[in-house]
């Protein structure tokens, strides 16, 4: 089968956050049976700079009258996985944040962007496209290409089938209602059956309601969405298409990923072998200006700085915890208001320290130097970071939400893998933080907690088998236009 997965970041060549990481290594793990899968992306600057064996491939003129467009083939560094990159430097040749500019500030032209990115996948879509490849099944993953199914309904025909995987509801790639002429779709599809939403244009509900397929990253998430506490005001439609709905749990690159050979920190260790979990918090609390206390139990945290990740509940339980002889570590970046508020945290409180940043090494040495890893996400629709900790041994403390529900088993009853509290407010947060503190004194119990997680299966060997088993089922049932 011929897959096409588009994508607007894909690790290693440039990463945001965890739908980064997906498109890193879930193409890897489908291409490791029959299948060809090829991924597209926009030819940002550091793409460019990262792919491997480039060379020109076909031009695709300038569909949106936002400047001229061709593909360029190449290959993802480690892995191979041929990736297409979508070269329009009037839309992409800028450095930085794919999503927004230096300023902080969403590009004014995202609209044109990504629907130049779901335009050339939607080309690649259609059989007798200049490339000589059409793919059986595209796959898009959240707003950014979710005007590819909007663009091949409208077309119709023979073409892919299509699969939408939210990785993050929360980003709808909402644009004023003027922006529809600038995307090549007809006026009708401006509708509550189509991608208007609110008076606005919503990419992500384009690739709701157009889309053959829908998966999102998480069974419980899947289910959430479909309720108005999780479902930012898109609930009613996925209700609707709850059918086509599944929840696919995410996996972990477990090469990346990997306390045993792990490049990034000090000395590889094992479940095992947990000496070099201890020279790794050691050398943790040196670079991060801690006291070199191997007793003092270290929270840990790697994040985008987001509402959503609960800095706010971080913030106020961090002196309560260092109050009783505790350390925290936090590497993050993101919205300026938690950037402030844990750069006073730092100052306010000396056991906590705050690396202000984006450090893809600092973050693996954190969550393998940490005993505990904090996540208390509000919503959390798979979570990546968990899932390290789990394998570094570092155990977690997560809010009963989403992909944290579905990876974390609370400790209570003598089994599980981590702490987990059941509402997002402050004093659960605590709670469960005390509790983990009680834990790590009962250092045979710890052990054996750490044993459990650390024996997690998490590669991405069975999503990648789901993905392919809905991939088949498509292609199967395949129709002329909808
Ligand atoms: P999300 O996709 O919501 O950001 P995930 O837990 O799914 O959350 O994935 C986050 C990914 O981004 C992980 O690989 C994590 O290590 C990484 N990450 C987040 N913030 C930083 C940071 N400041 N520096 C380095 N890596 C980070």
């Amino acid at each position: 089968m011929k897959i096409l997965f588009a994508t607007s970041e894909a690790y290693p060549l440039l990463k945001t956050g965890g739908l980064g990481d997906v498109a890193g290594a879930l193409p890897t793990a489908l291409a490791k049976g029959d299948d060809d899968v090829r991924i597209i992306m926009p030819a940002y600057p550091q793409a460019l700079n990262a792919v491997e064996g480039k060379r020109d491939g076909p031009g695709l003129g300038d569909p949106l009258g936002a400047g001229e467009a061709r593909l360029i083939e190449a290959r993802m560094p480690g892995s191979g996985v041929p990736v297409w990159l979508v070269d329009c430097p009037a839309l992409f040749d800028r450095p930085g944040n794919p999503y927004v500019g230096p300023d902080g500030r969403d590009w004014p032209d995202n609209h044109l962007r990504f629907a130049m990115l779901s335009r050339a996948a939607a080309m690649l879509s259609m059989p007798g496209n200049a490339s000589g490849w059409t793919p059986d099944v595209v796959h898009a993953n959240d707003w950014q290409t979710g005007l590819i199914p909007a663009y091949l309904h409208y077309w119709g025909g023979r073409r892919a089938r299509t699969v939408f995987t939210v990785h993050n509801l929360q980003y709808q790639g909402l644009f004023p209602a003027t922006v529809l002429g600038e995307l090549g779709l007809p006026p009708e599809s401006y509708s509550i059956e189509g991608l208007e939403f609110h008076g606005q244009v919503s990419f992500l509900k384009a690739g709701l309601f157009y889309s053959d397929a829908l998966t999102t990253v998480s069974p419980t998430y899947a289910r959430e969405i479909q309720t108005s506490e999780y479902g930012c005001g898109m609930e009613g439609l996925l209700r609707l298409r709850a059918g086509a709905l599944t929840g696919v749990l995410n996996g972990i690159d477990t090469d990346d990923w990997n306390p045993e050979k792990d490049s990034r920190i000090p000395k590889p260790y094992s479940a095992t072998r947990l000496a070099g979990k201890t020279t790794a918090k050691a050398l943790l609390q040196r670079e991060m200006g801690l006291p070199e206390d191997p007793g003092a139990p270290l929270f840990g945290m790697v994040s985008r700085l987001t509402s959503q990740k609960g800095i706010d509940f971080v913030v106020e339980v961090a002196p309560k915890l260092v109050a009783r002889g505790a350390q925290v570590a936090i590497l993050g970046s993101g919205d300026k208001v938690w950037e402030d508020a844990l750069r006073k945290l730092a100052v306010s409180s000396p056991g906590v320290s705050v690396s202000i940043g984006y450090d893809e090494s600092l973050a693996h040495r954190i969550i393998a130097g940490a005993d505990i890893f904090m996540m208390p996400s509000r919503f959390e629709p798979c979570g990546l970071t968990q899932m390290y900790a789990l394998r570094y041994g570092t155990l977690p403390l997560v809010h009963h939400t989403g992909g944290l529900a579905d990876t974390v088993e609370d400790v209570g009853g003598g089994r599980g893998t981590g702490f987990v509290f059941n509402k997002p407010e402050s004093t659960a947060v605590a709670a469960a933080a005390f509790r983990a503190l009680k834990l790590y004194d009962d250092k045979k119990a710890w052990k054996e907690t750490q044993a459990r997680a650390m024996s997690r299966n998490s590669g991405w060997e069975m999503a990648a088998q789901s993905y392919k088993e809905l991939y088949t089922t498509l292609v199967q049932t395949r129709h002329e236009s909808p």
